[in-house]
Protein backbone atom coordinates (compact mmCIF):
# COMPACT_ATOMS: atom_id res chain seq x y z
CA UNK A 1 0.00 0.00 0.00
CA UNK A 2 1.36 3.82 -1.16
CA UNK A 3 1.91 6.08 2.40
CA UNK A 4 0.28 9.26 1.83
CA UNK A 5 2.18 12.07 3.46
CA UNK A 6 1.44 15.24 5.16
CA UNK A 7 3.92 18.66 5.08
CA UNK A 8 5.35 20.43 8.12
CA UNK A 9 5.86 23.58 8.21
CA UNK A 10 7.46 26.16 10.48
CA UNK A 11 8.37 29.82 9.25
CA UNK A 12 10.60 32.19 10.01
CA UNK A 13 10.27 35.68 9.16
CA UNK A 14 13.12 38.26 9.20
CA UNK A 15 11.76 41.62 9.55
CA UNK A 16 13.85 45.29 9.33
CA UNK A 17 12.09 47.89 11.86
CA UNK A 18 11.22 50.99 10.46
CA UNK A 19 13.97 53.14 13.29
CA UNK A 20 15.57 56.25 12.48
CA UNK A 21 18.98 54.66 13.50
CA UNK A 22 20.42 51.56 13.15
CA UNK A 23 19.93 48.93 16.26
CA UNK A 24 23.44 49.15 17.89
CA UNK A 25 24.65 53.01 16.52
CA UNK A 26 23.61 56.13 15.51
CA UNK A 27 24.18 55.68 11.75
CA UNK A 28 20.70 55.81 9.90
CA UNK A 29 18.64 52.75 9.14
CA UNK A 30 17.49 54.58 6.06
CA UNK A 31 20.43 52.78 3.66
CA UNK A 32 18.42 52.80 0.93
CA UNK A 33 18.72 56.73 1.13
CA UNK A 34 22.49 56.10 1.20
CA UNK A 35 24.31 58.45 -1.88
CA UNK A 36 26.78 55.94 -2.11
CA UNK A 37 27.91 52.21 -0.74
CA UNK A 38 29.81 52.58 2.69
CA UNK A 39 28.36 55.89 2.91
CA UNK A 40 26.33 54.99 5.74
CA UNK A 41 28.44 53.56 8.29
CA UNK A 42 31.05 54.01 11.60
CA UNK A 43 32.89 52.21 13.82
CA UNK A 44 30.43 49.94 15.39
CA UNK A 45 28.63 48.92 12.71
CA UNK A 46 31.20 47.91 10.67
CA UNK A 47 32.65 46.10 13.26
CA UNK A 48 36.01 48.29 14.02
CA UNK A 49 37.74 46.85 17.27
CA UNK A 50 36.53 48.78 20.46
CA UNK A 51 33.77 50.29 19.15
CA UNK A 52 30.95 49.88 21.79
CA UNK A 53 26.97 49.36 20.53
CA UNK A 54 24.21 50.69 22.15
CA UNK A 55 20.87 49.65 22.49
CA UNK A 56 18.03 51.46 20.15
CA UNK A 57 15.27 52.02 22.41
CA UNK A 58 12.79 52.77 19.57
CA UNK A 59 13.73 49.16 17.69
CA UNK A 60 12.79 47.48 21.47
CA UNK A 61 9.40 49.18 21.61
CA UNK A 62 8.26 48.40 18.13
CA UNK A 63 9.74 44.45 18.78
CA UNK A 64 7.64 44.78 21.68
CA UNK A 65 4.63 45.82 20.08
CA UNK A 66 5.06 42.83 17.38
CA UNK A 67 5.73 40.75 20.32
CA UNK A 68 1.96 41.55 21.87
CA UNK A 69 0.28 41.38 18.43
CA UNK A 70 1.24 38.14 18.07
CA UNK A 71 0.06 37.41 21.64
CA UNK A 72 3.23 36.76 23.26
CA UNK A 73 4.44 37.34 26.78
CA UNK A 74 7.20 39.71 27.04
CA UNK A 75 10.12 38.45 28.92
CA UNK A 76 10.66 41.59 31.24
CA UNK A 77 14.54 40.37 31.58
CA UNK A 78 15.89 39.81 27.94
CA UNK A 79 19.23 39.40 26.85
CA UNK A 80 21.51 39.82 23.66
CA UNK A 81 23.64 37.41 22.21
CA UNK A 82 26.80 36.89 20.11
CA UNK A 83 25.99 34.01 17.63
CA UNK A 84 29.13 33.30 15.99
CA UNK A 85 29.78 32.81 12.31
CA UNK A 86 32.34 34.01 9.60
CA UNK A 87 31.11 35.66 6.33
CA UNK A 88 32.12 38.56 4.15
CA UNK A 89 28.48 40.43 5.11
CA UNK A 90 29.21 40.10 8.76
CA UNK A 91 31.98 42.54 9.91
CA UNK A 92 32.17 41.68 13.36
CA UNK A 93 32.44 37.97 12.41
CA UNK A 94 29.47 37.71 14.63
CA UNK A 95 25.84 38.55 14.43
CA UNK A 96 24.46 40.42 17.59
CA UNK A 97 20.93 38.62 18.56
CA UNK A 98 18.67 37.45 20.88
CA UNK A 99 18.98 33.14 22.09
CA UNK A 100 18.32 32.05 25.36
CA UNK A 101 16.19 34.90 26.08
CA UNK A 102 13.96 36.90 23.52
CA UNK A 103 12.30 39.68 23.92
CA UNK A 104 9.23 38.05 23.49
CA UNK A 105 7.64 34.41 23.30
CA UNK A 106 4.68 31.82 23.23
CA UNK A 107 2.37 33.33 20.77
CA UNK A 108 -0.36 32.44 18.76
CA UNK A 109 -2.09 33.41 15.48
CA UNK A 110 -4.72 32.30 13.89
CA UNK A 111 -5.00 31.05 10.04
CA UNK A 112 -6.75 29.62 7.65
CA UNK A 113 -5.79 25.84 6.03
CA UNK A 114 -7.17 26.54 3.16
CA UNK A 115 -10.04 24.60 3.73
CA UNK A 116 -11.61 27.16 5.70
CA UNK A 117 -11.04 25.76 8.54
CA UNK A 118 -9.11 28.02 11.84
CA UNK A 119 -5.36 26.21 12.64
CA UNK A 120 -3.42 28.09 15.49
CA UNK A 121 -0.19 28.64 14.77
CA UNK A 122 2.23 29.01 17.87
CA UNK A 123 4.66 31.46 17.70
CA UNK A 124 7.85 30.51 19.31
CA UNK A 125 10.15 33.59 19.75
CA UNK A 126 10.09 37.30 18.76
CA UNK A 127 13.89 38.55 19.24
CA UNK A 128 15.56 41.38 17.76
CA UNK A 129 19.35 40.70 15.76
CA UNK A 130 20.63 42.96 13.44
CA UNK A 131 21.14 42.84 9.39
CA UNK A 132 23.72 41.93 7.98
CA UNK A 133 25.96 44.22 4.47
CA UNK A 134 24.94 43.14 1.45
CA UNK A 135 27.25 41.55 -1.00
CA UNK A 136 27.31 42.25 -5.29
CA UNK A 137 28.61 39.11 -6.41
CA UNK A 138 30.72 39.85 -9.96
CA UNK A 139 32.40 37.78 -12.27
CA UNK A 140 35.51 37.17 -10.20
CA UNK A 141 35.50 39.20 -6.87
CA UNK A 142 32.50 39.94 -4.66
CA UNK A 143 31.62 43.71 -3.35
CA UNK A 144 30.29 44.61 -0.20
CA UNK A 145 28.36 47.60 1.14
CA UNK A 146 27.98 48.37 4.82
CA UNK A 147 25.58 50.61 4.37
CA UNK A 148 22.67 48.14 6.06
CA UNK A 149 24.96 46.37 8.29
CA UNK A 150 23.22 46.91 11.85
CA UNK A 151 19.68 47.73 10.77
CA UNK A 152 17.16 46.69 13.07
CA UNK A 153 16.35 43.02 12.25
CA UNK A 154 12.89 41.20 13.68
CA UNK A 155 13.06 37.70 13.42
CA UNK A 156 9.36 35.80 14.25
CA UNK A 157 9.64 32.09 14.50
CA UNK A 158 6.72 29.92 14.54
CA UNK A 159 6.64 26.04 15.93
CA UNK A 160 6.04 23.46 13.43
CA UNK A 161 2.36 23.63 13.45
CA UNK A 162 1.60 24.49 9.68
CA UNK A 163 0.26 21.92 7.93
CA UNK A 164 -0.58 22.42 4.33
CA UNK A 165 1.44 25.63 2.06
CA UNK A 166 -2.06 27.62 2.02
CA UNK A 167 -1.75 27.87 5.44
CA UNK A 168 1.90 28.59 5.41
CA UNK A 169 0.89 31.66 3.26
CA UNK A 170 -1.81 32.53 5.37
CA UNK A 171 0.02 32.92 8.19
CA UNK A 172 2.66 34.95 6.15
CA UNK A 173 0.04 37.15 4.82
CA UNK A 174 -0.74 38.02 8.24
CA UNK A 175 2.29 38.54 10.22
CA UNK A 176 2.70 40.80 6.88
CA UNK A 177 -0.38 42.78 7.54
CA UNK A 178 -0.18 43.05 10.90
CA UNK A 179 3.38 44.52 11.06
CA UNK A 180 2.22 46.70 8.40
CA UNK A 181 -0.81 47.73 10.61
CA UNK A 182 1.96 48.40 13.49
CA UNK A 183 3.53 50.33 11.39
CA UNK A 184 6.75 48.81 12.37
CA UNK A 185 7.75 47.67 8.55
CA UNK A 186 6.60 48.26 5.08
CA UNK A 187 6.29 44.95 3.91
CA UNK A 188 8.22 45.91 0.70
CA UNK A 189 9.07 42.31 -0.33
CA UNK A 190 11.07 43.52 -3.21
CA UNK A 191 13.48 45.65 -1.01
CA UNK A 192 13.93 42.88 0.74
CA UNK A 193 12.75 44.61 4.19
CA UNK A 194 10.55 41.19 4.55
CA UNK A 195 12.21 37.79 4.05
CA UNK A 196 10.91 34.33 4.90
CA UNK A 197 12.45 31.18 5.40
CA UNK A 198 10.53 27.67 5.53
CA UNK A 199 11.13 24.75 7.63
CA UNK A 200 9.90 21.66 5.95
CA UNK A 201 9.62 17.77 6.48
CA UNK A 202 7.03 15.49 5.35
CA UNK A 203 5.79 12.10 7.23
CA UNK A 204 3.09 9.71 6.38
CA UNK A 205 -0.58 11.09 7.25
CA UNK A 206 -1.50 9.64 10.57
CA UNK A 207 2.03 10.10 12.18
CA UNK A 208 2.62 12.81 14.70
CA UNK A 209 6.46 11.81 14.27
CA UNK A 210 8.94 15.48 13.66
CA UNK A 211 11.46 13.96 10.54
CA UNK A 212 14.07 15.58 9.38
CA UNK A 213 13.46 19.11 8.11
CA UNK A 214 15.66 21.36 5.65
CA UNK A 215 15.37 24.86 6.33
CA UNK A 216 14.78 27.01 2.40
CA UNK A 217 16.83 30.73 3.08
CA UNK A 218 15.88 34.32 1.36
CA UNK A 219 12.35 33.57 0.43
CA UNK A 220 11.94 37.11 -1.22
CA UNK A 221 8.19 37.07 -2.28
CA UNK A 222 5.16 35.29 -1.12
CA UNK A 223 4.94 33.68 -4.89
CA UNK A 224 8.76 32.10 -3.97
CA UNK A 225 7.27 30.81 -0.87
CA UNK A 226 4.62 28.73 -2.12
CA UNK A 227 6.59 27.14 -5.05
CA UNK A 228 9.44 26.38 -3.24
CA UNK A 229 7.51 24.81 0.09
CA UNK A 230 5.23 23.07 -2.90
CA UNK A 231 8.94 21.59 -4.79
CA UNK A 232 10.39 21.04 -1.40
CA UNK A 233 7.26 18.82 -0.25
CA UNK A 234 7.24 16.58 -3.26
CA UNK A 235 10.86 16.26 -3.30
CA UNK A 236 11.19 14.84 0.00
CA UNK A 237 7.98 12.34 -0.64
CA UNK A 238 9.93 11.69 -3.75
CA UNK A 239 13.46 10.45 -1.60
CA UNK A 240 10.77 8.42 1.08
CA UNK A 241 9.09 6.53 -1.84
CA UNK A 242 12.57 5.35 -3.39
CA UNK A 243 13.28 4.01 0.09
CA UNK A 244 15.87 7.25 1.02
CA UNK A 245 16.28 9.42 3.83
CA UNK A 246 16.01 13.02 3.83
CA UNK A 247 19.59 15.20 4.91
CA UNK A 248 19.30 18.18 6.95
CA UNK A 249 20.79 20.95 4.97
CA UNK A 250 19.56 24.60 4.02
CA UNK A 251 18.76 25.26 0.65
CA UNK A 252 18.32 27.82 -1.44
CA UNK A 253 15.72 28.75 -3.84
CA UNK A 254 16.34 28.99 -7.85
CA UNK A 255 13.28 31.21 -8.91
CA UNK A 256 14.11 30.75 -12.68
CA UNK A 257 14.45 26.68 -12.66
CA UNK A 258 11.74 26.32 -9.86
CA UNK A 259 14.04 24.29 -8.24
CA UNK A 260 15.26 24.08 -4.23
CA UNK A 261 19.18 24.22 -4.39
CA UNK A 262 21.72 22.78 -2.03
CA UNK A 263 23.80 25.91 -0.07
CA UNK A 264 25.42 23.81 3.10
CA UNK A 265 24.47 21.62 5.37
CA UNK A 266 22.43 22.40 8.25
CA UNK A 267 24.64 24.02 11.04
CA UNK A 268 23.21 23.32 14.68
CA UNK A 269 23.02 26.11 17.39
CA UNK A 270 26.09 24.86 19.20
CA UNK A 271 28.13 25.50 16.37
CA UNK A 272 27.31 29.19 16.54
CA UNK A 273 28.64 29.25 19.99
CA UNK A 274 26.23 31.70 21.29
CA UNK A 275 27.03 33.08 24.48
CA UNK A 276 26.23 36.71 26.12
CA UNK A 277 26.76 39.40 24.40
CA UNK A 278 29.48 41.05 26.90
CA UNK A 279 28.97 44.71 25.69
CA UNK A 280 25.17 45.08 26.23
CA UNK A 281 23.38 45.23 29.84
CA UNK A 282 19.93 42.70 29.65
CA UNK A 283 16.89 44.84 28.98
CA UNK A 284 14.89 45.08 31.70
CA UNK A 285 11.13 45.89 30.69
CA UNK A 286 9.02 47.31 33.59
CA UNK A 287 5.48 46.70 33.89
CA UNK A 288 4.24 49.99 33.37
CA UNK A 289 6.84 49.99 30.05
CA UNK A 290 4.89 46.94 28.81
CA UNK A 291 1.37 48.46 29.75
CA UNK A 292 2.34 51.60 27.67
CA UNK A 293 3.30 49.63 24.76
CA UNK A 294 0.11 47.79 24.91
CA UNK A 295 -1.83 50.82 24.89
CA UNK A 296 -0.12 51.68 21.39
CA UNK A 297 -1.75 48.49 19.48
CA UNK A 298 -4.51 49.65 16.73
CA UNK A 299 -7.29 47.37 16.31
CA UNK A 300 -5.74 44.64 14.33
CA UNK A 301 -7.02 43.09 11.31
CA UNK A 302 -9.06 40.21 13.01
CA UNK A 303 -10.32 42.72 15.30
CA UNK A 304 -11.61 45.21 12.64
CA UNK A 305 -12.98 42.49 10.23
CA UNK A 306 -15.22 41.39 13.08
CA UNK A 307 -16.75 44.56 14.04
CA UNK A 308 -16.95 45.56 9.83
CA UNK A 309 -18.89 42.29 9.97
CA UNK A 310 -21.40 43.45 12.97
CA UNK A 311 -21.25 47.44 12.36
CA UNK A 312 -21.79 47.29 8.50
CA UNK A 313 -23.07 44.12 7.61
CA UNK A 314 -20.44 43.02 5.34
CA UNK A 315 -19.60 39.67 4.44
CA UNK A 316 -16.49 37.79 5.43
CA UNK A 317 -14.71 38.26 2.32
CA UNK A 318 -16.20 42.06 2.14
CA UNK A 319 -14.67 42.70 5.84
CA UNK A 320 -11.31 41.15 4.73
CA UNK A 321 -10.84 42.97 1.78
CA UNK A 322 -11.43 46.09 3.46
CA UNK A 323 -9.45 45.26 6.27
CA UNK A 324 -6.11 43.81 4.77
CA UNK A 325 -4.61 47.40 4.58
CA UNK A 326 -5.35 49.99 7.76
CA UNK A 327 -5.34 52.57 5.44
CA UNK A 328 -8.19 51.06 3.55
CA UNK A 329 -9.92 50.22 6.16
CA UNK A 330 -9.61 53.50 7.56
CA UNK A 331 -10.81 55.14 4.09
CA UNK A 332 -13.76 52.78 4.02
CA UNK A 333 -14.95 53.99 7.48
CA UNK A 334 -14.52 57.76 6.79
CA UNK A 335 -16.45 57.30 3.43
CA UNK A 336 -18.91 55.59 5.81
CA UNK A 337 -19.32 58.22 7.96
CA UNK A 338 -19.69 61.43 5.55
CA UNK A 339 -22.18 59.25 3.62
CA UNK A 340 -25.85 58.76 4.04
CA UNK A 341 -25.22 55.66 1.57
CA UNK A 342 -25.62 51.72 3.17
CA UNK A 343 -22.38 50.68 4.02
CA UNK A 344 -22.67 47.68 1.65
CA UNK A 345 -22.95 50.14 -1.35
CA UNK A 346 -19.80 52.09 -0.32
CA UNK A 347 -18.06 48.59 -0.25
CA UNK A 348 -19.11 47.96 -3.95
CA UNK A 349 -18.18 50.92 -4.93
CA UNK A 350 -14.53 50.81 -3.50
CA UNK A 351 -13.88 47.16 -4.39
CA UNK A 352 -15.35 47.60 -7.51
CA UNK A 353 -14.70 50.99 -9.37
CA UNK A 354 -12.32 52.40 -6.91
CA UNK A 355 -9.78 50.00 -7.21
CA UNK A 356 -10.09 49.38 -10.71
CA UNK A 357 -8.99 52.67 -11.03
CA UNK A 358 -6.03 52.39 -8.73
CA UNK A 359 -5.05 49.15 -10.01
CA UNK A 360 -5.12 50.25 -13.63
CA UNK A 361 -3.07 53.49 -12.69
CA UNK A 362 -0.42 51.44 -10.65
CA UNK A 363 -1.49 53.22 -7.44
CA UNK A 364 -2.15 52.32 -4.08
CA UNK A 365 -4.48 53.42 -1.28
CA UNK A 366 -1.84 55.53 -0.03
CA UNK A 367 -1.47 57.35 -3.40
CA UNK A 368 -5.08 58.33 -3.27
CA UNK A 369 -5.82 62.42 -2.51
CA UNK A 370 -9.45 61.84 -3.37
CA UNK A 371 -11.00 63.22 0.04
CA UNK A 372 -13.45 60.80 1.67
CA UNK A 373 -16.12 63.41 1.52
CA UNK A 374 -16.02 63.66 -2.05
CA UNK A 375 -16.26 59.98 -2.71
CA UNK A 376 -19.46 59.91 -0.09
CA UNK A 377 -21.25 63.04 -1.86
CA UNK A 378 -20.44 61.24 -5.44
CA UNK A 379 -22.07 57.86 -4.21
CA UNK A 380 -25.01 59.75 -2.11
CA UNK A 381 -25.77 60.99 -5.89
CA UNK A 382 -25.82 57.65 -6.73
CA UNK A 383 -27.80 56.37 -3.98
CA UNK A 384 -30.21 59.16 -4.55
CA UNK A 385 -30.85 58.57 -8.10
CA UNK A 386 -29.33 62.08 -8.91
CA UNK A 387 -27.44 60.23 -11.74
CA UNK A 388 -27.21 56.67 -12.46
CA UNK A 389 -24.34 54.61 -12.04
CA UNK A 390 -22.69 54.48 -15.24
CA UNK A 391 -22.72 58.17 -15.24
CA UNK A 392 -21.32 58.00 -11.11
CA UNK A 393 -17.80 56.17 -13.10
CA UNK A 394 -17.44 58.87 -15.17
CA UNK A 395 -17.30 61.50 -12.39
CA UNK A 396 -15.30 58.95 -10.22
CA UNK A 397 -12.71 59.09 -13.13
CA UNK A 398 -12.69 62.68 -13.30
CA UNK A 399 -12.09 63.17 -10.04
CA UNK A 400 -9.47 60.74 -9.87
CA UNK A 401 -8.31 62.76 -12.73
CA UNK A 402 -8.82 66.19 -12.41
CA UNK A 403 -10.34 66.02 -8.74
CA UNK A 404 -13.07 68.80 -8.51
CA UNK A 405 -16.46 68.90 -6.90
CA UNK A 406 -19.07 65.60 -8.16
CA UNK A 407 -21.88 68.21 -8.37
CA UNK A 408 -20.16 70.83 -10.73
CA UNK A 409 -19.16 67.82 -12.72
CA UNK A 410 -22.41 66.37 -13.32
CA UNK A 411 -23.41 70.09 -14.44
CA UNK A 412 -20.43 70.61 -16.50
CA UNK A 413 -20.92 67.15 -18.21
CA UNK A 414 -24.83 67.42 -17.92
CA UNK A 415 -24.96 63.86 -16.42
CA UNK A 416 -28.50 64.30 -14.24
CA UNK A 417 -30.27 61.09 -14.51
CA UNK A 418 -33.88 60.88 -16.14
CA UNK A 419 -36.64 60.22 -13.90
CA UNK A 420 -39.52 61.47 -15.54
CA UNK A 421 -41.48 58.62 -16.55
CA UNK A 422 -42.88 60.57 -19.18
CA UNK A 423 -39.92 61.33 -20.82
CA UNK A 424 -38.70 58.03 -20.98
CA UNK A 425 -41.95 56.75 -21.97
CA UNK A 426 -41.38 58.41 -25.02
CA UNK A 427 -37.98 57.01 -25.88
CA UNK A 428 -39.26 53.36 -24.94
CA UNK A 429 -42.42 53.85 -27.20
CA UNK A 430 -40.00 54.84 -29.98
CA UNK A 431 -37.71 52.47 -29.80
CA UNK A 432 -40.61 49.83 -29.80
CA UNK A 433 -42.03 51.59 -33.39
CA UNK A 434 -38.53 51.66 -35.43
CA UNK A 435 -37.95 47.98 -34.38
CA UNK A 436 -41.00 45.78 -35.31
CA UNK A 437 -38.95 42.65 -36.18
CA UNK A 438 -37.04 42.89 -33.03
CA UNK A 439 -40.51 43.08 -31.33
CA UNK A 440 -42.20 40.41 -32.74
CA UNK A 441 -38.73 38.10 -32.46
CA UNK A 442 -38.54 38.80 -28.77
CA UNK A 443 -42.72 37.70 -28.38
CA UNK A 444 -41.61 34.72 -30.18
CA UNK A 445 -39.20 33.84 -27.18
CA UNK A 446 -36.12 35.11 -28.58
CA UNK A 447 -35.71 36.81 -24.79
CA UNK A 448 -32.08 37.87 -24.93
CA UNK A 449 -33.50 40.87 -27.12
CA UNK A 450 -34.24 42.69 -24.06
CA UNK A 451 -31.20 43.64 -22.79
CA UNK A 452 -31.06 44.60 -26.72
CA UNK A 453 -33.92 47.00 -26.65
CA UNK A 454 -32.37 48.31 -22.72
CA UNK A 455 -29.00 49.10 -25.09
CA UNK A 456 -30.89 50.74 -27.23
CA UNK A 457 -32.31 53.28 -24.62
CA UNK A 458 -29.45 53.71 -23.14
CA UNK A 459 -27.97 54.91 -26.24
CA UNK A 460 -30.44 57.35 -27.05
CA UNK A 461 -30.20 58.51 -23.65
CA UNK A 462 -26.48 58.45 -22.90
CA UNK A 463 -26.87 56.29 -20.03
CA UNK A 464 -28.74 59.00 -18.24
CA UNK A 465 -32.48 57.15 -18.42
CA UNK A 466 -33.64 55.15 -14.66
CA UNK A 467 -32.89 51.46 -15.63
CA UNK A 468 -35.47 50.65 -13.39
CA UNK A 469 -37.93 52.82 -15.00
CA UNK A 470 -36.81 52.08 -18.21
CA UNK A 471 -37.37 48.10 -17.89
CA UNK A 472 -40.17 48.53 -16.16
CA UNK A 473 -41.76 50.59 -19.26
CA UNK A 474 -40.15 48.41 -21.61
CA UNK A 475 -41.55 45.42 -20.30
CA UNK A 476 -45.12 46.70 -20.97
CA UNK A 477 -44.62 48.66 -24.00
CA UNK A 478 -43.28 44.61 -25.55
CA UNK A 479 -46.20 42.66 -23.33
CA UNK A 480 -48.78 45.24 -24.92
CA UNK A 481 -46.80 44.98 -28.66
CA UNK A 482 -47.83 40.94 -28.06
CA UNK A 483 -50.15 39.65 -30.93
P1 LIG B 1 16.97 26.27 15.10
O1 LIG B 1 16.78 26.96 13.76
O2 LIG B 1 17.48 27.17 16.14
O3 LIG B 1 17.75 25.01 14.97
P2 LIG B 1 14.56 24.68 15.30
O4 LIG B 1 15.21 23.72 14.44
O5 LIG B 1 13.95 24.12 16.55
O6 LIG B 1 15.52 25.86 15.68
O7 LIG B 1 13.40 25.44 14.55
C1 LIG B 1 13.60 26.30 13.50
C2 LIG B 1 12.35 26.31 12.69
O8 LIG B 1 12.12 25.02 12.15
C3 LIG B 1 11.10 26.64 13.48
O9 LIG B 1 10.27 27.51 12.73
C4 LIG B 1 10.43 25.30 13.68
O10 LIG B 1 9.03 25.43 13.74
C5 LIG B 1 10.84 24.54 12.43
N1 LIG B 1 10.94 23.09 12.62
C6 LIG B 1 11.52 22.43 13.65
N2 LIG B 1 11.43 21.09 13.45
C7 LIG B 1 10.78 20.91 12.27
C8 LIG B 1 10.38 19.74 11.53
N3 LIG B 1 10.64 18.51 11.92
N4 LIG B 1 9.73 19.96 10.38
C9 LIG B 1 9.46 21.20 9.93
N5 LIG B 1 9.80 22.32 10.58
C10 LIG B 1 10.46 22.18 11.75
MG1 LIG C 1 16.97 29.12 11.52
ZN1 LIG D 1 26.99 52.78 12.39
Amino acid sequence: MKLTYEPVIGLEIHGELLTNSKMFCSCSADYGSAPEPNTNICPTCTGLPGAMPVVNKKATELAALVGLALNCSINKHNTFARKNYYYPDLPKGYQISQYELPIAEKGLLEVNDGSDNQLNVRVRRVHIEEDTAKLAHEKNYALVDFNRAGVPLLEIVSEPDIRTVEAALDYATKVRTILRYLGVNSGDMEKGVLRFEANISVRPVGSDEFRTRTEIKNLNSFRALVRASQYEIERQIKIYEEGGTVVQETLGWDDVRGVTTSQRSKEEAHDYRYFPEPDLPPLQLSDSWIAEIKSRLPELPEAKTSRFISDFGLTLSEARFLTSERTLANYFESVVSKSKSPAKTIHSWIAGEFMRYLNDSGLSIDDVTLAPETLAKLIDMVTDKTIGASAGKTVLTELFKNGGDPAQIVKEKNLLQMTDVNAIQEIVMKILNDNPKEVDDYNAGKETLFQWFMGQVARATKGKADPNVTKELMVKGLEERKK
